[in-house]
């Protein structure tokens, strides 16, 4: 069997990884499964997210996914990510999977693992600017009574496990900000490219796990996809029907936080610097 290179996306909700996972899905060896952990038997047996899931687009469309069904859930009764990977690369003949878990936890577990001597592992640490990551948390019903400092401190542990983790770990990594990744040239592009591993361009349809329907839909949406997620109380969790209704997401807006909001942000200990490191200049941005 040919050597897996899994890469794991790590980073807070919003910081991007579905459109990350999308766009590495177009590549022939290469295979974005989405938000793994949430899948059937995997998450029965870590429960890092609150609800399991299914491959969206398979869903919405009431189609039974190709990749993500009973036979794969079987398969992955009791096993580690990893073992997970390598079942889900030869199911489907892929050299690449991209894990969109997001969680460190699941980096943690997989790094533990005894697969780690045959599979090759990465990590892309996935970021937004912490005030448009506080934003993207307020614009969430079930988030927006979730104080300012929370949803900092947030930012800042989920950052500093990431790259705690990963150093401890030796792994190789990349971090990659979602608003260059929006506003992306070709270097980055290509950059991403030979840090994943992926090789030759073939657009596929894309099977995840989880992740954001809107950005799997192709980020337009039509009555009939708007009236399945009504409809479908699965979904109301992932999603903010307003966020839908506005029927484009918009990929890199500015923050609307106020002032004294900016400010509760920036006092947060050690955000600053951490940010600093990721590459933001916050001052310059508050
Ligand atoms: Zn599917």
């Amino acid at each position: 069997m040919k050597k897996i290179h899994s890469v794991f996306i790590v980073g807070t909700p919003y910081s991007g990884s579905t459109v990350v996972g999308e766009y590495l899905n177009n590549y022939k060896n290469t295979l974005f499964v989405g938000e793994l952990a949430r899948f059937e038997t995997l998450h029965k047996n870590n429960l890092l997210y609150e609800q399991p899931s299914v491959c969206l687009s398979c869903a919405l469309n009431n189609n039974e996914c190709p990749i993500f069904n009973h036979k794969l859930s079987g398969k992955l009764n009791n096993v580690q990510p990893l073992a997970a990977h390598k079942i889900i690369a030869k199911a489907t003949n892929s050299a690449v999977i991209i894990d969109g878990s997001k969680f460190v936890d699941w980096l943690r577990i997989a790094t533990a693992s005894k697969e780690i001597n045959d599979v090759t592992v990465r990590a892309i640490i996935c970021v937004k600017n912490p005030f448009s990551f506080v934003e993207s948390c307020l614009a969430r019903e079930e988030n927006n009574s979730v104080p300012i400092y929370q949803l900092a401190n947030l930012w800042r542990d989920t950052y500093f496990d990431c790259l705690r983790t990963i150093s401890k770990n030796n792994l190789p990594f990349l971090v990659l900000r979602n608003e260059d990744f929006s506003n992306g040239n070709s270097t980055l592009y290509k950059n991403i490219l030979t840090f994943a591993n992926s090789d030759i361009k073939r657009k596929k349809q894309l099977h995840a796990i989880g992740s954001n329907p809107g950005v799997l839909e192709g980020r337009k949406y039509s009555p009939e996809f708007l009236q399945k997620i009504e409809n479908s109380k699965q979904f109301s969790y992932l999603i903010h029907r307003e966020f839908l209704k506005k029927g484009k997401i918009k990929r890199f807006k500015k923050s609307k936080l106020s002032v004294a909001q900016k400010l509760e942000v920036l006092q947060t200990p050690g955000l600053v610097d951490l940010a600093t490191v990721l590459g933001y200049d916050l001052l310059q941005s508050a």
